[in-house]
């Protein structure tokens, strides 16, 4: 028999992949139903894989080892498992794939429904609470009783969305049999300044350009929709750099982002904008004259930033139109932390992959145990990639057990 902690993406992918060989499985699942997390994915849509998952968009301590666990788990093969499930697909852009139905809630019902009629046994409502070994056996102890297996696949996820189920609890009984745990942090998660002035601009959502720089020095850049909140800055732009900042804040490096509020200006023609903008006889308070080419609520605070003072458009000059170009492509914002996991998609960190056979999901330490998902150190980019390493490894696992 194979017992699964945890029925999300990863676990349910592995018990259909166990079960469809013949395999007794037992899936144990602390949340009143399965797959919590798949069912708030996308906005409920759940942007279930991507058309082009390259390793590049994965991101872990052991690249060359994602590398290997993703070989021959190409799109194609997991939209095969998919639509064996019954869940047919469809691409959107940058390859992200959607249920045709756009229904996370088909996707969950779907997969339980395949569980079910190969005889899967799932268990809700039932925490695992202890995992130990006694001899050749593991012995999982949870709130509704012991059991016992020679083969175990731990897909218990991680902390991120602790209101979804997210928990570390796994990640904790592999290192108590002995695996290498990276601690995870919160990712794909927004970020929160001790500045004043996001929250001046709370609810301004405009496209940008994002760079976060670590101890001064620029680490990644990212382009997209910037969202200033009262605790500091989301949108898509700071999810795709949250992991890098997270990193980089637990090691206490000093952060802070870069915002170019016009990225499809460069300098020189945004400066030429701005100059042939002034027309002494219009000669409009210096406001409303930057209205006309910036969101209400940011005019005040880059007039602030920059240091201008100037009452009207007349008064403008060089100079100050030097400073005012400056200061809307490089607006700067210091970081103190990440929101915490209640806001994160995904967490970076987890299992260290190098005690972990890439084919087979197996621990190169303790025969019998296995790994599959976000449990593992590795996270992925938006875009379906989280979940197209919960199905590969699911499946390998899957396919792997023994029978
Ligand atoms: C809001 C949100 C939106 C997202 N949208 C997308 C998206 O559109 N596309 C994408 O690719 N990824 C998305 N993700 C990420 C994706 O959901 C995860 O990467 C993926 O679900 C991980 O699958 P998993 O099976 O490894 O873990 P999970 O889905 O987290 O499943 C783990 C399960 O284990 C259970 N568990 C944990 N501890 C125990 C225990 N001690 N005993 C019993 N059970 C336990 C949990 O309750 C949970 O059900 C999103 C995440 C969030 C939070």
């Amino acid at each position: 028999m194979l017992i699964v902690v945890g029925a999300g993406a990863a676990g349910m992918a592995a018990a259909i992949t166990a079960a469809r060989r013949g395999i007794e499985v037992l899936l144990m699942e602390q949340n009143n139903r399965p797959g919590k997390k798949i069912l708030v994915s996308g906005n409920g849509r759940c942007n279930i894989a991507n058309r082009r998952p390259a390793p590049a968009r994965f991101h872990s301590t052991r690249p060359e080892l994602v590398k290997k666990t993703l070989q021959g788990y190409d799109a194609k093969r997991i939209l095969d498992f998919l639509r064996s499930v019954g869940i047919e697909t469809e691409e959107e852009e940058e390859g992200k794939l959607f249920p045709m139905g756009r229904q996370a809630a088909s996707v969950v019902k779907l997969l339980t429904r395949e569980c079910q009629r190969l005889g899967v046994r799932i268990v809700t409502g039932c925490q695992v609470t202890g995992i130990r070994q006694d001899q050749d056996e593991f012995v999982v102890e949870s709130s509704e009783g012991s059991h016992r297996c020679r083969q175990l696949l731990l897909t218990t996820g991680s902390p991120a969305a602790p209101q979804l189920g997210g928990s570390n609890a796994g990640m904790l009984f592999a290192q108590s049999l002995g695996h290498r745990l990276f601690p995870p942090r919160p990712a794909l998660v927004a970020l929160e300044s001790d500045a004043s002035w996001p929250r001046q601009a709370a609810g301004v959502k405009l496209p940008a350009r994002v760079g976060l720089l670590a101890s001064g020095s620029l680490v990644t850049e990212r382009e997209g929709d910037l969202l200033f909140t009262d605790y500091g800055v989301s949108g898509l732009a700071v999810l795709d750099l949250s992991r890098e900042a997270s990193l980089r804040l637990a090691e206490w490096e000093s952060c802070e982002l870069s915002v170019d509020l016009t990225p499809k200006w460069s300098k020189e023609r945004l400066s030429k904008l701005l100059t042939e903008r002034i027309d002494p006889e219009r000669d409009l308070s210096l406001e409303l004259w930057l209205e006309g080419v910036l969101h209400r609520k940011l005019v005040p605070i880059i007039l602030e930033i920059a240091g201008i003072r100037t009452a009207t458009e007349k008064d403008l000059n060089r100079k100050r139109i030097g400073r005012l170009v400056y200061t809307i492509k490089h607006l700067k914002l210091p970081i103190q932390k990440t929101r915490d996991f209640r806001y994160a998609e995904v967490a970076t960190g987890g299992i260290d992959l190098a005690e972990i056979d890439p084919e087979r999901m197996e621990s190169r330490k303790l025969p019998g145990l296995y790994f599959a998902g976000e449990i593992l150190d590795v996270d992925g980019d938006r875009g379906g990639f989280n979940f197209h390493w919960a199905w590969t490894t699911g499946m390998r696992a899957g396919e792997s057990v023994r029978s």
